[in-house]
């Protein structure tokens, strides 16, 4: 089958004659109809993680085969779960269902675990949520971030008189700051790029450019999505003494900086990764956000490699990848 392959030798390669899974107990076989690039895909061929294989975790597919007594999911269309868990009884994360912190876990194109960039994958049927009717592939394939926006509300409660800032207008941020206001959070977005910024307007999130925005330390609430050292430092000066301040991106770390006023104004500070599906998909069945003005470029599995170049481009929200 062909896939997405990210190489021991470092390289990024489309396979023609990648070997198509094989079917363990538990799991179901899905076909791939549409696949998102992540800039954690990109991480993964610059090294992080380490890992070698098929690329790729947010995607929609059709089940096709099941290896279980229960064949209902066959025909269903589902979006995966990035990861799943040893499920040992003696494991606490995998008895709560929070298989992405399981310490043995195994993560779609990340970890110990071919991801979707891929014809098929498999993956346990617990793991595998049915798309509603109502909602596109086109909309469904970015589940995944939507869920991880989610995760905020999951973690801290948001009271409905607190103010909410997100910082940074990339997907990360566009995808947050339209996932708290379809909440009825009281959210603004603050970012660089009035053509990003439009996007969430149009969808009725309060927006901002940086340069006109007064930076004063008076919101309950600070998503940082910039990515950059700078965002950071921005986004503490906009938190409120004894305010939470949320880290939404891997802010790569090398650069000193003053952590004081983290003490001095009791800051809060909550690291926030993955969510749930069952609230991303309710919440896409209700037609509240549009994902749709994200998506970049849509390019077929055989140009996936200039999929990858277009996702590298700045101006790039989303790139997806057709099966
Ligand atoms: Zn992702
Ligand atoms: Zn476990």
């Amino acid at each position: 089958m062909k896939a997405v392959v990210f190489t021991k030798d470092n390289e990024l390669k489309l396979v023609d004659n990648y070997e198509k899974p094989v079917l363990q107990k538990g799991e179901a076989l899905v076909k791939v109809t549409l696949a998102g690039i992540c800039n954690t895909d990109y991480e993964i061929t610059k090294g992080y993680m380490g890992y070698v294989g098929v690329l790729g975790h947010e995607a929609v597919g059709v089940v096709v085969d099941v290896n279980s007594e229960d064949k209902s999911l066959i025909g269903k269309r589902v979006v995966p779960e990035i990861s799943y868990g040893c499920k040992e009884p003696s494991c606490p994360w995998c008895a709560e269902k929070l298989y992405r912190h399981c310490p043995n876990r195994h993560t779609l194109g990340i970890f110990h675990k071919d991801g979707v960039f891929a014809e098929y994958f498999t993956m346990p049927t617990e793991v595998l949520f049915e798309v509603p009717d109502n909602v596109s592939d086109e909309q469904a394939v970015f589940v995944e971030p939507l869920a991880a926006a989610l995760e905020i509300t999951e973690q801290h409660h948001i009271k409905p008189f607190e103010k909410v800032i997100v910082l940074g207008d990339g997907k990360l941020g566009l995808i947050t700051a339209l996932a708290l206001n379809a909440q009825n959070i009281d959210v603004t977005l603050v970012g660089k790029h009035k053509n990003k910024l439009d996007i969430a307007s149009a969808q009725g999130v309060q927006t901002a450019l940086l340069n006109e925005f007064k930076i004063e330390k008076i919101y309950d609430v600070v998503v940082e999505a910039t990515g950059s050292i700078s965002g950071f430092e921005t986004a503490l000066a906009l938190t409120k003494p004894r305010g939470t301040l949320v880290l939404k991106s891997t802010v790569a770390a090398s650069k000193e900086f003053n952590l004081a006023p983290i003490v001095i104004d009791e800051i809060t500070v909550l690291g926030s990764r993955c969510g749930q599906f069952p609230a991303a998909l309710r919440l896409l069945k209700s037609g509240k956000i549009d994902f749709s003005p994200l998506i970049s470029a849509v390019y077929s599995v055989d140009d996936a490699i200039e999929g990858f170049e277009k996702n590298k481009e700045k101006e790039t929200l989303k790139v997806l990848l057709k099966f």
